[in-house]
């Protein structure tokens, strides 16, 4: 097996962050107002439109996180006289949740059970028994590991003329949002998961309906967050409204050349590819997942314990052994591990981990074949690499 120097982080972000990119944020801070800001806010608001399908719309990069992001999209689409519909499936739709009862904003929730999605269906049921004008989900819920069907929810929420907003954070750059096609409303997301940047920025791609709908709001509970406020500066980064985080922009930005140069369509068959082999090696070590299979997400396993087996034992075993997990969230917690396979990974990456997960078993319970494990993985990655070279 490999020889690693650092752990390799496969918590649900952030993901491993490549020398390329770290080497674009240790480069010296330059004034947020200098030509090479300029240009590297600019080239990171295209590229971010670009890796969502967006030709019209703005993008928004600002200092923060994916938490901002969400309040961001919020804020600046619902006031008190809209009345929104949030699909729930997770963690971070009650983080959503929580963000209209902050600020008092007028919405219902549509639930389905930790580890599926909302049906569609559901959906234009809501819709055609009430009086929403603006729909939001999580792509991908990332303590559940369930991947939502956004294609079909945007085609029900755009027939009823509703705004439809979507958290990317854990699938942008990793699963395909095709804004435009689609027609997304806005994506909100942020640098830490798929892009394979470092954490700090809260991204959100606007629609031109979206901005609208701002345009037509006299005033927002909100001041940074404005998007009215930032306009100006993504359209012309030379213009001041607050100071931009300069070395996390250029290593954003860094983040979105790799994720173009690598290509959308091969990097989001190598999320799947990459999800594949690692539930084969898992399923080969006798751990089963705790999402419904519809539903899983390519960014992440989310993986039950068998009965006996402690959490806290067999992530500290597995640190011990290079490869960082994170445990489960809320009701989950103690009884899943969850691993991100999102971002930068190699298939050797893959194939660490699986070997690391093997052998942390085995110290456990004298059982695991870490060899099959490892085989099962591999077999998937050079189907896959056969196919795609094919
Ligand atoms: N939405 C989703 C789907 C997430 O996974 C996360 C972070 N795990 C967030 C929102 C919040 O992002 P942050 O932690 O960057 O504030």
């Amino acid at each position: 097996m490999i020889e690693r120097t650092e752990k390799l982080l496969l918590i649900p972000g952030p993901s491993p962050v490549r020398r390329r990119i770290l080497d674009a944020l240790a480069a010296s801070t330059v004034a947020h107002t200098s030509p090479e800001m300029q240009a590297d806010l600019k080239k990171a608001c295209e590229n971010l439109k670009r890796i969502v399908f967006c030709e019209k719309g703005e993008a928004f990069i600002v200092a923060g996180a994916g938490t901002l992001a969400m309040e961001m999209a919020v804020l600046n689409t619902v006031g008190p006289g809209n009345r929104a519909l949030i699909l729930s499936h997770g963690y971070f739709s009650t983080r959503m949740v929580e963000i209209f009862e902050a600020f008092g904003l007028p919405h219902d929730v549509a639930r389905a059970e930790w580890g599926r999605a909302v049906p569609p269906g559901e959906l234009e049921e809501r819709l055609s028994a009430g009086r929403y004008d603006t729909v939001v989900c999580t792509h991908v819920d990332t303590a559940t590991g369930a991947c939502a069907p956004v294609e079909e929810y945007a085609r029900v929420a755009k027939a009823r003329g509703a705004l439809f907003i979507v958290d990317g954070v854990c699938a942008t750059g990793g699963i395909a949002e095709r804004m435009d096609d689609w027609r997304i409303d806005v994506v909100l997301t942020a640098a830490q998961k798929c892009f394979g940047a470092p954490p700090g920025l809260a991204l959100c791609v606007f629609s031109e309906t979206a901005l609208d709908r701002r345009r037509t709001m006299a005033s927002i509970p909100a001041y940074y967050s404005d998007v009215l406020r930032w306009l100006p500066v993504m359209r012309d980064p030379a213009k001041y409204f607050s100071t931009p985080c300069v070395n996390e922009i250029r290593a954003f930005c860094e983040g979105t050349r790799i994720v173009l140069e690598e290509g959308l369509e091969a990097r989001f068959r190598r999320h799947e590819l990459q999800a594949r082999a690692v539930r084969a090696g898992l399923a080969a070590l006798g751990f089963t997942l705790f999402t419904a299979p519809p539903f899983l997400a390519s960014t992440l396993s989310v993986v039950a314990y068998p009965e006996g087996l402690d959490d806290k034992a067999f992530r500290a075993a597995l640190d011990g052994r290079g490869v960082v997990v994170a445990g489960g969230l809320a009701a989950t917690a103690g009884k899943v591990f969850r691993m991100g396979h999102m971002g930068n990974l190699t298939g050797d990456d893959v194939l660490f981990a699986i070997d690391a997960a093997a052998g942390a078993l085995g110290s456990l319970r004298n059982s695991a074949d870490r060899g099959a494990a490892v085989r099962a993985a591999a077999a998937v990655l050079d189907a896959g690499a056969k196919g795609i070279r094919a």
